[in-house]
């Protein structure tokens, strides 16, 4: 450590003790809210291509064993994806899709999984796993970091019809055959459906529920930029129990929530859907989440552990009641009976 260093950390020393003094003092209520500011936009309804838990490592190995060169590579799949924070499905699918499972003579003589072409006859890697990361690679690259997240918004760049590079004209039916493989593996991210469950009527998803910050208006505490609030945080040791709110079906899980999917901001999350009244219920800032995409939990169920991760200055849990799988936010408090 250089010496002037030393010297300013030693001045400040007497001002950060006063300063942890107070934030421990007043931490519970102060600390535990979050500067979301991608939080509160809403984006389009339908599904969304990010990394999460819906394709298992059993169920991908069957699906692979009789995709040609990609037998026997699930993990690898699964691994990279998670990685570069893609969904795996829209890889494996797009792979698929772009070799004929597994067996032109790109994937087998190049290891070029995803068509990468550049100028000439297309990229050859070493190894089919150097393949697959680049394939991996350029998605989050160039398309989910750029807010293409779905198949219909990858499509017109990836494969775009026309293009000079495409002389069988199979750009066309790149849309259907990537969602023909997306379906087959079990459908996107977040693209599960809720059913019917639930009984309309809410609990307060956390033990002893210390409101920190309401569904207000607000200046926030950090940047002091006026902002709205779309949901409700409850102060919370880290690791305390987080239970779903009604009987429902876990639709979206992100660890962390990938900017500009509309999870951006909110760290570790898990919506779910409540059929019953057609409504969403939003876990933010878990330090630990327990229900994968697709499974069906019950009112009171522990789904996964209060945390900080995401924009968040301190544990706690953000909870909101969404009309719209992708917005509509109303205040939680009259449905749990709070005031
Ligand atoms: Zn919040």
């Amino acid at each position: 450590m250089k010496k002037w260093l030393l010297l300013f950390a030693a001045s400040n020393l007497g001002i950060i003790l006063v300063l942890l003094a107070i934030g421990l003092f007043f931490g519970i209520f102060l600390a535990a809210k979050e500067t979301e500011n991608q939080m509160n936009a809403s984006v389009g309804s339908g599904c969304v291509a990010v990394a999460s838990e819906t394709l298992d490592e059993a169920s991908l190995t069957t699906f692979l064993e009789k995709r040609g060169v990609f037998r026997g590579k699930a993990s690898v799949f699964l691994s990279l994806s998670k990685q570069y924070n893609v969904d795996p499905t829209l890889v494996v699918a797009i792979a698929m899709h772009e070799t004929g499972n597994g067996t032109s003579s790109m994937v087998v003589n190049m290891n070029n999984p995803g068509g990468l072409m550049g100028d000439g006859p297309g990229f050859q890697f070493s190894t089919l796993d150097k393949g697959i990361e680049a394939m991996i690679k350029n998605l989050s690259k160039l398309y989910i970091s750029q807010g293409l997240l779905t198949p219909e918004q990858i499509q017109p760049k990836y494969a775009p019809i026309g293009a000079a590079n495409d002389a069988m004209g199979s750009n066309k039916e790149w849309l259907n055959g990537v969602n023909a493989f997306i379906k087959q593996l079990g459908g996107l991210g977040s693209c599960a459906s809720g059913g019917t469950s639930g009984t309309g009527k809410y609990i307060i998803p956390v033990d002893n529920p210390i409101v920190s910050s309401g569904f207000v208006n607000r200046i926030n505490p950090v940047t002091g930029v006026n902002e709205n609030h779309k949901g409700l945080d409850f102060a919370q040791p880290t690791g305390s129990d987080i239970k779903a709110a009604d009987d429902g079906k876990v639709v979206v899980v992100m660890k962390p929530g990938v900017s500009g999917s509309g999870f951006g901001g909110y760290g570790f999350v898990t919506l779910i859907e409540h059929g019953k009244n057609k409504e969403w219920t939003l876990y933010g800032h878990q330090s630990e989440i327990l229900v994968k995409v697709g499974q069906e939990v019950k009112k009171g169920q522990v789904i996964g552990k209060v945390g900080s991760t995401g924009q968040s200055t301190g544990p706690h849990l953000h909870f909101e009641i969404r009309k719209d799988k992708m917005g509509g936010q109303i205040d939680p408090k009259p449905a749990l009976g709070l005031k």
